[in-house]
């Protein structure tokens, strides 16, 4: 029995499609480290969900003039739909729209209000008079007192990424009539952060393997002090308190939706038939929990969640948040609302999964933000899968299959070439498996795409395709050796490319799935019978880099 993993991923807000930033930031990382971990042999759990709380929910709502809830389930079908296509393979993903959920949540709640992490105050609440509403979080807008961009909102500052309370904002401004709120007292519950803040510091300066952009924030974040939050808000979409006398609020989302990772973990289990077997991957030493999350949420996840289970008791706290930076498109920062983005539906009703995760992958933004630009997902899909790996692929497969009466060739003796290159083979697993283990992701696919150019230098070398006319026993060789070094890649490649990486799995005459091999080098059997071979990826016009810039650039206002 191996190791178990516990993978959370950011909760995406159901009121809008998904875009290539939030799969290169939070997406498609936790997915390669799932897949990778299964292989090994690991108990996995990946779990996320659709956030169908917070305002920007109600907000689109109320622009198309529908409830909350319909808006919450056209997106989260969308987003079943995207995994699927995409490949995300969530054991779990949910909704903060479950009575599970909402059960959990509550249960967090009154634990913490026993042992007194949690209190009752007034708090000052800003209340448009216009509109006759307290506004809370995006219905308030101002200048973050922090990095003074205008662009903050109630409940936290996009721009430099800290979470703020309404009454910091400096000139606030309601986001539907844009007249200054007054502050009006209202009851409310509030989390005792201050309580943590020495607990957190320790805890945070121990985990010198985390990023270091994820340890600095969270450390100066700590050092500037912890404020308690309010976490109920006066609205009526969202968790409602599990106390009398307070029907008119509803508990405030972002309090609610870590909780998610408990409640899902919850309902997976319960689904299992078991419904004890979370505690597998949330108590106890043998479990590491990982939470995969964009720059903009790690406050979130590296000090208020943490808090909170640290207030629970007897829950694992993170092990590691390897959080990434942004994604700009194009050269320009990636922006929803002026629709500066490249929507993953769309992406995917015209191209193939694999190219995109390829690209997201070896340009990842792991320690600084990377560029997404169409003449660079075609250059790299043309010169790097096409060219490096998929011809390598087709040109062993192709020859083997015609030439060898479709079967794996019987090798003659291996000269130190050949095992150099097998042992190359071999050592991969082990090198990319270590960079996968570290979340290193983008060094980790370099890794593996080394072992591909190194076979083709060994094929050029060794040119069985003219040799066979004299030596048909070298050219036998070579491509048995060709075959074992494809094995490698299919394996290695496997967490990144999962479609091309089954493909070739059944090219190579292995049967299941992929992923029942395991994290070794399986090298095929002389004799083994391939499938006759198709290329793994097409090529792509270099013109439909143009096009797609220019549908881009036409359909923003930025
Ligand atoms: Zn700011
Ligand atoms: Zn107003």
């Amino acid at each position: 029995m191996g190791d178990r993993i516990f993978i959370g991923v950011a909760w995406p807000y159901a009121n809008g499609s998904l875009h290539l930033g939030q799969i290169a930031g939070a997406y498609l990382p936790p997915d390669i480290f799932a897949r990778y971990h299964r292989m090994k042999g690991n108990q996995v759990l990946m779990v996320s969900g659709s956030d169908q709380h917070g305002t920007p929910i109600t907000l689109r709502a109320e622009r198309e003039g529908v409830e909350p809830g319909a808006i919450a389930a056209r997106y989260h079908q969308e987003f079943l739909e995207s995994w699927q296509k995409l490949g995300i393979s969530f054991d779990l993903f949910t909704s903060t729209g479950t009575a599970n959920h909402t059960r959990v949540v509550q249960e967090v709640f009154l634990t913490l209000l026993e042992k007194g992490y949690i209190y009752k105050d007034t708090a000052s609440q800003p209340f448009c008079p216009h509109c006759q509403r307290f506004l809370t979080d995006r219905y308030i807008g101002g200048t973050c007192p922090y990095c003074r961009s205008e662009k903050a909102r109630g409940d936290q500052c996009d721009d430099c990424g800290k979470p703020l309370n309404a009454i910091e904002l400096v000139d606030p401004q309601c986001s539907f009539c844009g007249e200054a709120p007054q502050f009006r007292d209202s009851e409310h519950f509030f989390l005792k952060l201050s309580a943590f803040q020495d607990r957190l510091l320790d805890w945070v300066k121990e985990k010198n393997y985390w990023r270091q952009n994820v340890r600095n924030f969270t450390i100066g974040y700590l050092e500037g002090g912890l404020n308690d939050r309010a976490i109920t808000r006066d609205i009526d979409w969202g968790v409602p308190l599990p106390l009398p006398g307070f029907e008119g609020k509803r508990i405030y989302v972002w309090f609610e939706a870590v909780i998610g990772y408990l409640s899902a973990a919850k309902e997976w289990a319960g689904s299992g038939g078991d419904g004890e077997k979370w505690c597998d991957f949330w108590q106890g030493d043998e479990t590491r929990g990982y939470y995969f999350i964009g720059k903009d949420n790690i406050i979130f996840h590296t000090v208020i969640w943490p808090a909170m289970l640290m207030g629970c008791g007897n829950l694992n706290l993170p092990y590691d948040v390897p959080a990434n930076e942004f994604l700009t498109i194009e050269g320009k920062k990636l922006s929803t609302s002026r629709n500066w983005a490249v929507w993953l539906p769309d992406y995917l009703s015209r191209y193939d999964p694999d190219p995109l995760r390829y690209l997201l992958s070896i340009s990842m933004p792991e320690a600084s933000d990377t560029d997404f630009s169409w003449s660079e997902f075609i250059r790299r899909n043309n010169d790097e899968l096409v060219a490096t790996y998929g011809n390598l692929v087709h040109r062993v497969l192709t020859f083997t299959y015609r030439k060898f009466g479709g079967c794996v060739p019987e090798p003659g003796e291996l000269d130190d070439k050949s095992k150099d290159i097998i042992e190359g083979a071999e050592s991969a697993i082990g090198e990319v498996g270590k960079l996968l283990h570290e979340c290193h992701f983008k060094e980790a696919i370099k890794s593996a795409m080394s072992l591909a150019q190194e076979a083709n230098r060994y094929l050029d070398m060794k040119s069985p395709w003219k040799v066979i006319k004299d030596d048909r026993q070298a050219a036998a060789t070579a491509l048995y050796v060709a075959t074992t070094v494809i094995s490698s890649l299919r394996t290695v490649l496997y967490p990144f490319l999962p479609f091309s990486s089954q493909k070739l799995h059944e090219y190579l005459g292995f049967a299941g799935g992929v992923e029942d091999d395991g994290w070794r080098l399986r090298s095929p059997v002389p004799g083994q019978k391939l499938l006759p071979p198709e290329p793994l990826f097409s090529k792509l016009d270099e013109g439909l880099a143009e096009e797609e810039s220019n549908r881009l650039r036409q359909s923003s206002s930025q």
